[in-house]
């Protein structure tokens, strides 16, 4: 399999090289030349598979140039972490199918892809002989989950900066409690635009990332994308055991446009996902696109769901590579027109495409504290915000006759203050993070300045 960027001046890219690579050279983002689609016999075989060999099976379709034998350890590796053996079990509530995407280390999805990448990038650094030191800022689930990502790995240092007590506090916990040698907590004296800021500079002094071979572990690594994939495959498998359903419905909260993505992949590949249910908070400008064909930059709102607190949904660009036919000027003339005018305009075609590609909806933080109010009544499950977006907007959209199935993105316990607003307790931490407090911490705090964080980068380098 080959790799070319949604911009069309990278072509030919091994597996290897596109992960490495990360963003195209080009600024745009990789996808792979064609997507494999699946037979019935197919489909068959896998539905019988449990999650870590699925897994193998898809990511061994796009990952041609891995040995057999290493991605299968690999992928075997990256899943062992996970404290549920369904990887991403799904469970019954009400008339709802929930996919649960919180088992891994973090308690949120991320965790589904970064302990993949974590362990993509020691292999392929080992055996190049390269290293590797991975910067970036975090306003919370992200952070945490590239920190268990690649914790103890050889070769590679990451440094991670968040906003000094301006993170929920279990998020903050949950990063600064990893006291491997190769971990780099930074709090930093200021907001969280503050430190995406710094991070973009140091990106930009070319000779600096090239010096200290910076990488980043952001959502528009295409093997991240490739990981979410699997549970779209597994969920319908489930789903379809239970019910003999012939299709089925998914809602999925979104923010990068991300998720969906993977969602959207695993539909063409043959899985039968009738409605793919793009689920938004109050920051909407994904659904007002779908609905509407209004794809325009507003401000960003904060939400009871904070990591869908996202205008530019970064991967939405790998979508519009296919709505504009896959030609790589247009995605170039396109993303200019956005960055000049904040917006896209689309043809009455391009307009039928989407709609039939994707239905959506959006909510707010009412409609969700009333979501996870209402469901906890009905079944006693208690649902995280981003994911009440989910079930939220599923509901009020989904009107087909086949199930529908709801992406659960984090455990509850990780946003207890929503939750406690909207059903007067905040759920129980899983055993694992209990008594985070009280173990010994590895943060630095710092001020918002460049210079002294890329001081502090070049010392503790690998
Ligand atoms: C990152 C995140 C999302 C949004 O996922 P995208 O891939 O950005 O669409 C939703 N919920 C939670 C809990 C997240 O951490």
């Amino acid at each position: 399999m080959k790799y070319c960027s949604t911009r069309g001046q990278v072509q030919d890219l091994s597996f290897t090289e596109a992960v490495m690579m990360g963003l195209a050279d080009d600024g745009g983002l990789l996808l792979p030349q064609t997507i494999p689609q699946l037979s019935a016999t197919e489909l068959q075989n896998l539905s019988k598979l449990p999650y870590p060999e699925l897994a193998f099976q898809i990511i061994s379709k796009y990952a041609t140039d891995i040995p057999a034998a290493d991605l299968k350890e690999l992928i075997t590796r990256s899943y062992k972490s996970f404290e549920n053996p369904q990887i991403t079990p799904i469970v019954k509530q009400g008339d709802l199918y929930i996919l649960e995407l919180f088992h891994g280390p973090t308690l949120a999805f991320k965790d589904i892809a970064l302990q993949f990448l974590g362990n993509l990038f020691e292999y392929f650094l080992s055996k190049s002989g390269k290293r590797m030191n991975i910067i970036g800022a975090t306003s919370g689930d992200t952070g945490s989950a590239a920190i268990y990502g690649v914790r103890g790995k050889e070769n590679i240092n990451i440094f991670i900066l968040h906003p000094k007590d301006r993170v929920s506090p279990i998020q903050e916990l949950q990063m600064t409690t990893v006291t491997d040698d190769n971990v780099f907590n930074l709090a930093v004296e200021g907001t969280f635009d503050d430190a995406q800021m710094i991070i973009k500079e140091i990106f930009g002094d070319l000779k600096f990332k090239e010096e200290h071979a910076l990488g980043a572990v952001n959502s528009i690594n295409w093997a991240r994308v490739l990981a979410q994939v699997v549970y779209y495959f597994y969920a319908w498998f489930q789903v379809n055991k239970e019910t003999g359903a012939d299709k089925v419905d998914m809602s999925v909260p979104t923010g990068n446009f991300g998720d969906i993505f993977a969602g959207y992949i695993a539909k063409q590949m043959g899985v039968p996902i009738n409605n793919l249910i793009l689920a938004t908070n109050s920051n909407n400008i994904l659904s007002r696109c779908i609905n509407a064909g209004d794809y325009s930059i507003a401000d960003v709102h904060h939400s009871l769901s904070p990591s869908m607190d996202i205008q530019i949904a970064s991967n939405f660009e790998r979508y519009l590579y296919y709505l504009l036919d896959c030609d790589g000027e247009k995605v170039v003339k396109a993303m200019d027109q956005f960055k000049q005018h904040g917006k896209l305009e689309f043809t009455t075609e391009q307009m039928e495409k989407l709609k039939n590609d994707f239905s959506s909806s959006s909510i707010d933080d009412k409609e969700t504290l009333q979501t996870i109010s209402s469901f906890f009544k009905e079944t006693g499950y208690i649902l995280d915000p981003h994911t009440a977006a989910g079930v939220g907007v599923g509901k009020k959209i989904s009107s087909s006759p086949y199930p529908l199935l709801c992406l659960s993105t984090a455990h509850p316990a990780k946003f207890g203050n929503a939750v406690q607003k909207a059903i007067g307790e905040s759920p129980e931490l899983p055993g694992a993070f209990i008594g985070l407090e009280s173990r010994q911490k590895k943060v630095v705090t710092i001020a918002a300045d460049k210079d002294l964080i890329k001081e502090y980068v070049t010392v503790n380098s690998i």
